[in-house]
């Protein structure tokens, strides 16, 4: 019976002298992530992280802790004692296990000792279990180039057998790489834009600005259903709220129709750069894209930029949607975002919006408006959620 799931680190270990490091940072967000699924014992052993699991619950935590970040791929496996008669048995097993599944003509036993005293080293093992298993299963041929099973030996402080893996993300654990502040709409691009930032290893935090009444309090429902998905590779995130209706009005009294959309954004961003100063927080992500939607131009980004110091991170800016999209449904955030409710920016939306602003323009428009008090005022009011399952 499979007993535990062994994980392999990815990127993390590569890191000269960062390895303790990383393996304990993501040891303990396979702990955190687990919790919730009866807190299984969760240790390292030469440079691989194990879960203890069983067969009741193998299944949700290989897709629960797939979504951690820093790990390359989980195998289901079979711990053993470190004896080549043991390895034998339960190489033999594991083949036997997986042919009543599928069709299997061939197979190959790869080895790795990672554990040198261990006295046979790791092409002896691949040839003396390789050799038992064709004696025990003679229909089946060795196949050194495409085998139809591969039957992984690893030789730690326990011996770990296991046929599967089934990958994960890579990327880094969250928390090793500074933290984010992500601009989150109910659209389809933000939440892929904070997925793919996080798996960066930064540690995400999140702002949502809403038109309340002219939003609905189910567009409000909406954000924090996404905020929860991404929560799940995330660990929990911190969700600011922000009531942006009376900057639209002012906006939409004072400057001509067609800023609309480009001033609306240089607040929101604004806004989000005051939130993450306060909260030490290193650089705002958006889900902007270039020529998506007539306001996202070269020019619209650099006016936008123009309104703050910190850094404007925007993962997406070379995608196709398509791709965006097929990012989305695999995260599983895309169901979610096309649900369609109302968004602040379409209170205003104009008609027209200019696509190649100038930013002295701009700035005059904006001297019509008391910007540090509708800023000030809008954050006052801000409400904060927390929001996650870890
Ligand atoms: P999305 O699908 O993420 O909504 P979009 O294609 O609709 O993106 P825009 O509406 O132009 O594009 O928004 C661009 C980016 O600005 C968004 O990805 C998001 O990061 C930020 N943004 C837009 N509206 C909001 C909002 N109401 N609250 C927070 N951030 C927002
Ligand atoms: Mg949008």
């Amino acid at each position: 019976m499979k007993n535990v799931i062994s994980v392999s680190i990815g990127e993390a270990a590569l890191k000269k002298g960062k390895r303790n490091f990383f393996e304990n940072k993501l040891l303990g967000k396979i702990r955190i992530a687990t919790k919730d699924l009866g807190n299984p014992k969760v240790y390292r052993e030469l440079g691989k992280i194990y879960i203890e699991v069983n067969e009741d619950n193998i299944e949700r935590i290989i897709n629960r802790v797939k979504k951690v970040f820093g790990l390359v791929y989980l195998a289901p496996a079979y711990r053993i004692e470190k004896n080549i008669d043991d390895i034998r048995k339960m190489a033999l097993e594991a083949l036997e296990d997986e042919r009543r599944n599928r069709d299997i003509k061939s197979f190959r036993i790869v080895c790795k000792r990672a554990d040198k005293k261990f006295p046979m080293n790791s092409m002896e093992v691949s040839r003396d279990v390789g050799g038992y298993v064709l004696e025990n299963a003679k229909d089946l041929k060795v196949d050194l180039h495409k085998p139809d099973l591969y039957i992984y030996v690893d030789i730690r402080e326990n011996t770990y057998i296991y046929t599967e893996k089934v990958y994960g993300y890579g990327g880094l654990p969250i928390g090793t790489n500074g933290k984010g502040l992500l601009l989150l709409s109910g659209g389809i691009d933000s939440p892929v834009a904070g997925f793919m930032i996080a798996k960066r290893g930064v540690l995400i935090q999140a702002v949502h600005f809403h038109s309340y009444p002219f939003t609905s309090e189910r567009a409000e429902e909406k954000i924090k259903d996404l905020a929860k998905i991404i929560s799940m590779y995330t660990g929990e995130i911190k969700l600011y709220s922000i009531n942006i209706l009376n900057i639209q009005k002012a906006i939409n009294k004072n400057c001509p129709e067609e800023e609309m959309t480009i001033i609306s954004r240089r607040f929101m961003t604004r806004i989000a750069e005051r939130i993450a100063n306060k909260n030490y927080i290193d650089c705002l992500i958006t889900g902007e894209n270039l020529g998506q939607v007539a306001s996202q131009t070269m020019k619209a980004l650099n006016v936008t930029n123009s309104s703050v110091d910190l850094p404007i991170l925007r993962p997406l800016v070379g995608f196709n949607k398509s791709e965006i999209i097929e990012i989305a449904e695999d995260i599983e955030t895309f169901e979610t975002s096309i649900l369609p409710f109302e968004d602040c920016c379409s209170v205003f939306l104009p008609k027209h919006p200019v696509t190649s602003p100038i930013l002295k323009n701009i700035e005059r428009s904006e001297e019509a408006l008391n910007v540090e008090d509708l800023i000030n005022n809008a954050i006052d009011e801000m409400k904060i959620t927390k929001i996650g399952i870890r």
